[in-house]
């Protein structure tokens, strides 16, 4: 019981946050154009068209699942902070980040759309010094306008209320730390089936020929109940497993396996994901692979015996 109480203490910086309740002033237009074409009278998809062009095709973005693990990955010096430092590098700078978070549930899908995104430290029993990080990265209503714009499996409301939360700037932070590339995020709805993700990933595609890099950030196997304290490297069987699994049908382009993990893996998949929070937004990324796309893999490590930092760029 003691030991119980201790790793759920320890671990309450990963815990299913809570999905936010909708307000109703944060239903509000997002940018500037469609600011405009309020008070002129121009129309929705006028201002759509005139954003669009205002953001001009680019070289065409790569994708990527990003394991985000543990808080403090952001501030150490420890392999996975130093890939991330290294990719920051070496892919083409892009024009803004959509971070799909894992730390982001609402009851429907939310796009933020404010100018300056506030930094979210929702963690608890970490060190002051990761407290004190910032990621003042500007976000961008534009970007959040076409967002809305190009999905139609649901519609996207603005949100004006959230901000950037440790699944996206702990990652970012190593990448980019000027903070000076926009940055929005886009929330999931936790109860939709693994399809809806998938579809909404779908149409996420034409932003990667706008210079925008989407990000889903989780991790492939993610049982905090189970990490081992210890520090012993050992990782779990069932951990191996499920994570070589998904690896293999990524691998072979079966998606449709990925989706339907539960069914096939059973008690396996619940191990590997008590509440698949962490999951989902991979389903985001493999829905925006293209036909003949490659996919790389960086940080292919388990954390604490049972998180895997698996992380994946298409493209
Ligand atoms: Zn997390």
């Amino acid at each position: 019981m003691h030991v119980r109480t201790f790793v759920f203490r320890s671990v309450g910086f990963l815990c299913l946050p809570r999905a936010k309740k909708m307000r109703r002033s944060t239903f509000l237009k997002s940018g500037s154009l469609l600011a405009v074409a309020q008070i002129t009278g121009m129309s929705t998809l006028k201002a759509l068209e005139a954003i669009g062009d205002a953001l001009p095709k680019t070289e065409r973005m790569p994708v990527m699942f990003v394991g985000h693990g543990n808080p403090m990955n952001a501030i150490e010096d420890n392999f996975y902070h130093r890939k991330w430092q290294e990719l920051g590098k070496q892919l083409p700078k892009p024009k803004a980040i959509l971070s799909i978070s894992a730390h982001w549930l609402t009851p429907q899908t939310r796009v933020t759309a404010m100018d300056r995104p506030k930094t979210i430290h929702d963690f608890g029993g970490f060190p002051k010094k990761l407290f004190d990080q910032e990621y003042p990265a500007p976000g961008t209503p534009a970007f959040a306008a076409m967002t809305k714009e190009l999905v139609n499996h649901t519609t996207i409301q603005s949100d004006l209320s959230w901000g950037l939360d440790h699944g996206t700037w702990s990652v970012l932070l190593p990448m980019y730390p000027g903070a000076d590339i926009p940055v929005y995020q886009l929330s999931i709805v936790y109860e939709q089936p693994p399809s809806y993700h998938y579809e909404i990933g779908k149409q996420l595609n034409a932003l990667r020929d706008k210079g925008v890099l989407i990000m889903g950030s989780g991790n492939i196997v993610h049982n905090l109940a189970r990490v081992d304290w210890g520090g012993t490297g050992a990782v779990y069987d069932w951990a191996q497993e499920f994570d070589s699994k998904v690896k293999n049908w990524i691998d072979e382009g079966d998606h449709a396996s990925v989706l339907n993990y539960q069914k096939i893996m059973g008690s396996l998949a619940d191990m590997a994901h008590p509440s698949n929070d962490h999951f989902l937004p991979l389903f985001y990324i493999l829905g925006l692979q293209q036909k003949g796309e490659q996919v790389r893999y960086f940080n292919d490590r388990f954390d604490m015996g049972s998180i895997s930092m698996r992380s994946l760029l298409i493209g």
